[in-house]
């Protein structure tokens, strides 16, 4: 969700602060800005709509200078004008601040000051900011940012420049993420590493409530109390290329056709053909503690939280503990009860999800125990949690998941395999999954090959207003995540219910022009499943089977038919997402959407 980027070095700050604005495009922005210190002090450049439109507005000859800051705004205060585009400055237009988050308290702090003399030029909480940091500026940067951030309530990631001190910026988090990039003589600071990867491997996240002055030559870190702190840099684990589209026309089709070695890579070395069980060393928990969990909560907001529903299953199916899954979003607004002998698992790509993030806060605050299932190593979330299982998938870029729905799938199962394993599982049991899970990623090769008649089937389709999704039990949250990822990018309107649920409802508005996609596993639902068919069929509602091999007459009972593998029942949600995952695609491609970029969503939703 919208982006900082920062340099300061001996370079020309402004072409690479736009080459970093650029590579965090991917997250959903609807204004830019950049601010650099020149000659004459701080130069401010803003405007609505793409960076594209920002890089006209720059003067021809470029702004000059070696220090500066940038920004990408999602606008939540405010209209996505230039006037409200970050950077903003204070009143002497001297000081320059790029915001990411929310301060709550802003329409006090606007008061106040606005009462002290400060004149206000956007209707942002921002800008309260850059006002607070000139009330309290003494000469000492750092101390003025202190200083205005201890009267702030909300979340925020922040980079500041002051006119007065070129050679210097100073950062600061709290629930938004700032991660300085170290170079030679030179340094990057950034919202997320994607900005980073071209220049730098090396990186430092900062905590919540940490500070930063970065110098071309270094950095040094405290606490917003002034107690200073220690880093130390961690490497980013995957090359720039990892950031890249490559030869691919979206990232989001990248990301789809990636599945067979992201699965491959969640599960390498996790996989014991010995004992059937799953080897997970991030989870802290030796075999007794595994035995006391009595139930697993799964938290997670969005496809996260579908992909909650269907682990929740799976370890039901495998450890016989009972599961479920609950939005993050929510969890912490009624006050839940938090029992000692529940394990809770926090489900986030980015591992800085604002919502999973305040939910793991409320589980360890009331001395629960969770477990991060997290994409992004040494993120938030990955680093308050009690221990976790990292997905590997590689970073994902497109709004729209999808090689991270599959790979939690997969980490919920290697969950739900060392639960089980400890419970009545037998070695036998077991040692089948595992070699189901071995074959998940070559199937995933199989299903991916059915890309040309699912692009078919999307043509077919795509002129319909609106669609069904069901599915039973297991498959029920897969049919959760068509239907997610179809309105996401292609805005073609669909629901998911249970398949069971579709006489209590929903069947009011099955008619010619809804298209039912059925997520139709072959197991021992599958004859109660067609029943729900020919209920839509009655009223001439068109069907699309997303199935298993097993019934030749299936293509007479519906208008279209997509096959996976067959693989253990446990497991069939990870192959039965990908048909619906490359629909949806295929949809927003044959509608002229804009895949990679959907409207009004933005990646890794850091505000709550
Ligand atoms: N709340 C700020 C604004 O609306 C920052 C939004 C953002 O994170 O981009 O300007």
């Amino acid at each position: 969700m919208c982006g900082i980027v920062g340099y300061v070095g001996r370079q020309d700050a402004t072409p690479l602060l736009l080459a970093g604005l650029h590579r965090l495009e991917y997250r959903g922005y609807d204004s830019a800005g950049i601010a650099v210190i020149g000659r004459g002090g701080v130069k401010l450049h803003k405007s609505s709509g793409r960076i594209a439109r920002l890089e006209a507005t720059l003067p021809k000859r470029g702004v000059r200078g070696t220090t500066g800051i940038a920004h990408t705004r999602w606008a939540t205060h405010g209209e996505p004008t230039d006037a409200n585009a970050h950077p903003h400055a204070d009143c002497s237009g001297e000081i320059a601040v790029a915001h990411n988050g929310i301060i709550e308290n802003f329409a006090a702090l606007r008061a106040e000051l606005t009462a002290a003399g400060h004149t206000f030029r956007s209707e942002t909480d921002t800008e309260v900011l850059a006002h607070l940091i000139e009330a309290a500026y003494d000469g000492d940067l750092q101390q003025a940012v202190r200083e205005a951030l201890r009267s702030v309530q909300g979340t925020y990631g922040i980079v500041v420049i002051d006119g007065r001190h070129p050679d210097r910026i100073v950062a600061a988090r709290n629930g938004s993420p700032v991660v300085i990039g170290i170079g030679d003589k030179e340094m990057f600071v950034a919202s997320d590493v994607a900005a980073l990867v071209r220049h730098t491997q090396q990186i430092v996240y900062l905590d919540d409530r940490e500070i930063a002055t970065i110098e071309a030559g270094g950095f040094r870190t405290s606490t917003l109390d002034d107690e200073p702190t220690q880093k130390s840099p961690a490497t980013v684990p995957w090359g720039f290329e990892a950031y890249d589209r490559g030869e691919h026309a979206h990232f989001m089709l990248k990301e789809i056709l990636e599945q067979p070695e992201t699965c491959e890579r969640t599960l390498k070395g996790r996989l014991d053909a010995q004992f059937g069980t799953a080897h997970l060393g991030g989870l802290n928990l030796g075999a007794r503690d595994l035995l006391d969990i009595r139930r697993v909560k799964i938290l997670g907001c969005g496809s996260a939280y579908y992909a909650g529903l269907a682990g929740a299953h799976m370890i039901e199916m495998l450890a016989r503990i009972p599961a479920d899954a609950e939005p993050a979003s929510e969890f912490r607004y009624r006050n839940p009860v938090i029992e000692r002998e529940t394990l809770y698992v926090a489900v986030s790509q980015s591992g800085e999800t604002a919502d999973t993030l305040a939910a793991v806060r409320e589980v360890r605050r009331k001395g629960g125990r969770a477990l991060g299932i997290v994409n992004t190593v040494g993120s938030q979330v990955a680093r308050e949690c009690d221990g976790g299982i990292y997905m590997h998938a590689g970073p994902e870029i497109a709004v729209a998941s999808t090689k991270a729905f599959t790979s939690t799938l997969l980490c919920t199962a290697l969950l739900a395999l060392n639960l089980g394993r400890v419970r009545d599982l037998s070695a036998a049991d077991g040692k089948r999954v595992v070699a189901a899970l071995g074959r998940i990623p070559e199937q995933v090769r199989a299903v991916l090959r059915e890309r040309e008649r699912v692009r078919a089937l999307a043509v077919k389709y795509m002129q319909h207003a609106s669609a069904f999704f069901i599915g039973r039990t297991h498959a029920y949250p897969v049919a959760l995540e068509g239907a997610q990822k179809l309105k996401e990018i292609s805005y073609v309107h669909a629901e998911a219910y249970p398949a069971s649920e579709l006489k209590h409802g929903p069947l009011a508005l099955v008619s010619p022009d809804t298209p039912t996609y059925v997520v139709l596993p072959q197991d021992d639902l599958y004859e109660k499943s067609l029943s729900s068919i020919e209920e839509i069929r009655a009223r001439r509602g068109p069907v699309v089977a997303i199935t298993q091999p097993g019934d030749e007459s299936l293509p007479t009972k519906v208008d279209d038919v997509i096959v996976v593998p067959h693989t253990e029942p446990v497991l069939s949600p990870i192959l039965l997402t990908i048909p619906l995952q490359l629909l949806a695609y295929e949809t927003a491609v044959a509608l002229g959407r804009d895949v990679d970029q959907p409207r009004n969503l933005a990646k890794s939703v850091t505000v709550e």
